[in-house]
């Protein structure tokens, strides 16, 4: 088990800037002048202040964001992708500044941050260049006098709400998907990271997005979605976050018709069986669980391990995390750094304490480090009891849960229990088990021999409680878009 020790910590105060809205076009303050406090989760401290939107912020977003779409939907696709890619660049050019802010708001350690930045740079560039492929078709008609045609048009101004465990990867999708099919958006970013979001908006409107195209809110996250899905200007509402705060938005979008996307919460199986690679699956698996500490919705969390490698896969996972420096994300030596946030750290110490209880054993881990900053060992329990609550509920954080299972059939029966359905992973040296797994996993991603990879051409989405539509692939600029069915008699 890991002794805790005081994590490393970086030398004090690095600069860090005050967020403000961006509304038509406009860096600006509430107009009510209201602010928050943003804090860095390695030291507690207060490192700056946002801007926080009242109604009167988000009526003149909604307006802006009727006329930018009056002015962006008539922009050539061509042109579009060439300030798409402009705002990629400058994003590129300023990835250490905004992985830094990133680092200082949300954790993560400065590599992670900027390959964040990079991947939303990538993802930009991808749909930019596939916006320009949003064709219609012909239709061979029945009546030869008439032309028969399929087009695609944007959907509408969009309201989009993302979360701080990637407070810039959750926007890009949604923006850039948005952007390449010729829509408006309103991004209503996370609160408590909201520094490295608004680098990413300032790229776009740097790079010459017209007035109106983006706005950028931060505040009351009820507040604001209460208002703005409801609103006849709004056409189209994408969220990311949990599975209940998706369940309620999605009723709402539905009680007025507007067309949504959701990516919800997940609890990833990992089925490694009898013929694995175990050193591919510890080095595989460990890296894909500790990222971001294990704030991800796709973060390998149920360990289904073939029986007779069980001892040695807990083994060898619980000194993989062991050896894993914990510390600010400031450091270079730091590879995992600390929760985002106090409710992480309480969720953390009360799932281990309740798998413990109903019978589990601590290979690894299992508690805060010092008394500053959110930091908690990285995380491993074996021989976990189906009814412990972290087997059920998303853990979302450093945290591995590890049974075991005697037929693969059982694996996968385990697998498809919960409600949830985004992502899954297995270590397989055998065709015949992937193609099982991939056949009968109800998921919307599956990773065989490898850690998520999640690039801008594979859809990137989920089944069940982890909600629908992807944000990935040609279906992503889809979710964006309304069909059109013409036919003409010459
Ligand atoms: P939460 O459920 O309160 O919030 C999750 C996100 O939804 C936050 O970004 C929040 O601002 C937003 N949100 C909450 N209520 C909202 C509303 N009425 N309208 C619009 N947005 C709203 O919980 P939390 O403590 O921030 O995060 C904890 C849980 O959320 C985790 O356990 C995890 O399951 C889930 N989560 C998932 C993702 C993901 O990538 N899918 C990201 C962050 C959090």
């Amino acid at each position: 088990m890991t002794t805790a020790t005081a994590p490393a910590t970086a030398p004090a105060a690095t600069q860090y800037p005050n967020t403000q809205l961006y509304i038509d076009g406009q860096w600006c303050d509430a107009a009510d002048g209201r602010t928050l406090g943003v804090f860095n989760p390695a030291t507690g401290q207060e490192i700056g202040r946002l801007a926080h939107a009242g109604r009167a912020d988000m009526d003149r977003a909604l307006a802006a964001a009727q006329k930018g779409f009056e002015t962006w939907r008539n922009v050539p696709a061509i042109e579009r992708a060439a300030i798409m890619r402009r705002a990629a660049q400058l994003l590129r050019e300023r990835a250490d500044s905004a992985a830094r802010e990133m680092t200082l708001e949300q954790g993560k350690p400065l590599a992670e941050a900027k390959g964040e930045i990079l991947a939303g740079v990538d993802v930009i560039e991808w749909m930019a260049e596939e916006g320009r492929r949003v064709y219609g078709r012909i239709v061979p008609p029945r009546n030869l006098a008439v032309s028969a045609t399929v087009s695609k048009h944007p959907v509408g101004p969009v309201a989009a709400f993302t979360p701080w465990n990637f407070p810039v990867n959750q926007i890009v999708r949604k923006l850039s998907a948005a952007l390449a099919t010729g829509n408006s958006i309103i991004v209503k970013a996370p609160e408590e990271t909201p520094a490295s979001p608004a680098a990413l908006i300032r790229a776009f409107a740097d790079a010459g997005v017209p007035a109106g195209v983006v706005q950028l809110l931060y505040g009351n996250p009820a507040e604001i979605s209460a208002y703005l899905i409801p609103h006849p200007i709004i056409r189209k509402i994408t969220f990311t976050g949990s599975t209940p705060v998706g369940k309620q938005l999605a009723s709402l979008a539905g009680l007025h018709m507007k067309r949504a996307t959701m990516e919800l919460g997940g609890h990833a199986p990992v089925i490694v069986c009898e013929d694995a690679d175990v050193d591919l699956a510890i080095k595989a698996a460990g890296a894909a669980k500790f990222r971001n500490a294990g704030q991800v919705c796709i973060s390998p969390t149920r360990f289904l391990v073939a029986k007779s490698i069980a001892d040695e896969f807990v083994k060898k996972f619980a000194a993989h995390a062991q050896k894993l420096a914990v510390g600010d994300g400031l450091l270079d030596t730091t590879r995992m750094g600390p929760l985002a946030n106090d409710r992480r750290l309480a969720a953390m110490q009360s799932l281990t304490e309740d798998a413990v209880r109903r019978g589990a054993t601590l290979a690894a881990g299992g508690q805060r480090i010092g008394d500053v900053g959110n930091f908690f060992a990285p995380t491993v329990l074996s021989e976990v009891p189906l009814d412990a609550q972290v087997f059920n509920e998303e853990p979302f954080g450093p945290m591995a849960a590890v049974r075991s299972f005697e037929r693969l059939e059982d694996a996968i029966a385990e697998a498809n229990r919960l409600p949830f359905g985004l992502a899954g992973y297995a270590f397989t040296g055998s065709l015949k088990s992937a193609h099982q797994l991939t056949q009968r996993l109800e998921v919307g991603m599956l990773w065989v021999n490898q850690p998520a990879m999640a690039w801008p051409e594979m859809p990137f989405g989920g089944v069940k409680d982890s909600g629908y539509g992807s944000e990935g692939g040609p279906e992503a600029l889809e979710a964006y878009l309304n069909t059109k069915s013409v036919s003409i008699l010459n």
